[in-house]
Parts: C-alpha cells; sequence; structure tokens
C-alpha cells in the first residue's frame, strides 16, 4: 500500500504545484463557513501549512490528498469486505443522472470550490451549485434519508441475522481502521514534499499577500487617495 500511496501523494501535489501559479488573491474576505474539511486536519500540519496560507490554497492541497485516501479504502472495501460494498452497492442506487459540475474536472481542479464566494450587492444569475442541485432528481425512497451517515450501515436491514450483523459491524471496523491507516500513510508522504510545497507557497503565495498589506496600509495611510 505504502508504495502506490506514496505514488498518488506525488502526483496529488505536483497537480497542486501545476495549480498553484493560477491562485490569485481575492478580496479575501473570511469564509462565512467553517471548512470541515481543513479545519485542524493532520493533513495540513503534514503538508507544513500555518494559519497564514490562505484557506483556499490550503484546500486545494487537502481536497486532493481526500480523493486519495477515499480511492483507496474504496479499493480495499471493494477487495476485501464483501458486505460492506453490498451495503454501499444497495446505498448507492439508484444513483440519479444529473448536472455534476465538479466531476469529470482535469486533476488541476479537482476538489476545488465550484463557484467563488458571493460577493455582497453584486447580481448575479445563477451558481453552478444551484444548477445541480435543481437538477437532482431525488427518488422518493431517498428523499428524506433519516440518518445519511455511512454508519448507518450498521443499522443493517432486519432481514440479517445478528450473526450477518455482526461481521458486517467488523468489516466497517476493518474500513475505519484502513481509512485511518491510509490517512496516516499521506501524512508520513506528504511531509517529503514540504520542501517543494512551501517554496511554492513562498514564491507564488506570499507575495501577494504582502502586496494586499501594502495596499491596505497605504489605504489608510491616505484615506484620501483612493
Ligand atoms: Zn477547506
Amino acid at each position: 500500500m505504502a508504495d502506490s500511496i506514496e505514488g498518488r501523494v506525488r502526483n496529488g501535489v505536483d497537480a497542486f504545484l501545476r495549480w498553484l501559479p493560477r491562485w490569485e488573491i481575492g478580496t479575501s474576505r473570511a469564509r462565512t463557513k467553517v471548512c470541515r474539511l481543513c479545519l485542524g486536519s493532520p493533513v495540513a500540519t503534514a503538508a507544513g501549512f500555518d494559519h497564514e496560507v490562505p484557506h483556499t490554497v490550503q484546500h486545494a492541497l487537502l481536497s486532493r490528498m481526500r480523493v486519495i485516501i477515499d480511492e483507496a479504502v474504496e479499493e480495499y472495501t471493494a477487495r476485501n469486505l464483501p458486505l460492506v460494498s453490498r451495503e454501499l452497492s444497495r446505498a448507492a442506487q439508484p444513483e440519479p443522472a444529473g448536472y455534476k459540475p465538479d466531476e469529470g474536472l482535469a486533476l488541476e481542479f479537482q476538489g476545488l470550490e465550484i463557484d467563488p464566494e458571493p460577493e455582497p450587492g453584486q447580481p448575479y444569475l445563477f451558481t453552478l451549485a444551484e444548477l445541480a442541485e435543481a437538477d437532482r432528481v431525488v427518488p422518493p425512497a431517498r428523499a428524506e434519508p433519516s440518518d445519511p451517515a455511512p454508519s448507518s450501515l450498521a443499522d443493517a436491514p432486519a432481514s440479517y441475522s445478528e450473526e450477518a450483523k455482526a461481521a458486517l459491524r467488523t468489516e466497517l471496523e476493518l474500513a475505519d481502521d484502513h481509512a485511518r491507516q491510509v490517512g496516516t500513510a499521506v501524512c508520513l508522504a506528504l511531509v517529503e514534499h514540504r520542501t517543494r510545497i512551501s517554496d511554492a507557497i513562498d514564491r507564488l503565495v506570499e507575495p501577494q499577500i504582502d502586496e494586499l498589506l501594502a495596499e491596505l496600509s497605504r489605504a489608510l495611510e491616505n484615506p484620501r487617495s483612493r
């Protein structure tokens, strides 16, 4: 596993570094929502990110690492955990066809926010997220899932025997263990790329932050010149 994770992390970092030159500092209003992917993430620590690295930059790398972990867990599940695989494919059907703006993107753009943060007072016609939402046909059976979390798999169908439920629970624990192992492997692999990442941040991100701060302090010193 370790080898393939290292290769995937290397590719993910490569893609992130190819994307980074396109990053432009926004008007940097703070996000209103806490990002569940990035907040307190050990992957961010492994990458060497500190709180001065803008969230959009951190998120772009972390979401790539997330995809690597998810794919590795899916592969492991498909190979080794027949009960969980069966429950997952049952839960996944029918997958409604529809507009999915965040699928099929080039590696550089995977996992990025599909819409910019809204600007107050600025009109817009629609966001891609709204389009995708409007296009989603929710089958009646899935309209109101009482517990959409994967742990709901543990509540196996009533037709399952106690024995089968216990087997399913064991498989779920194995899947959790594997996810933790892969997460650790991703972090360890990422540490190897810290220098490349911090060099790119110094070169492409820091100057933009410095420029923005300089602009702000000029504006504060000369409020009338703007
Ligand atoms: Zn984030």
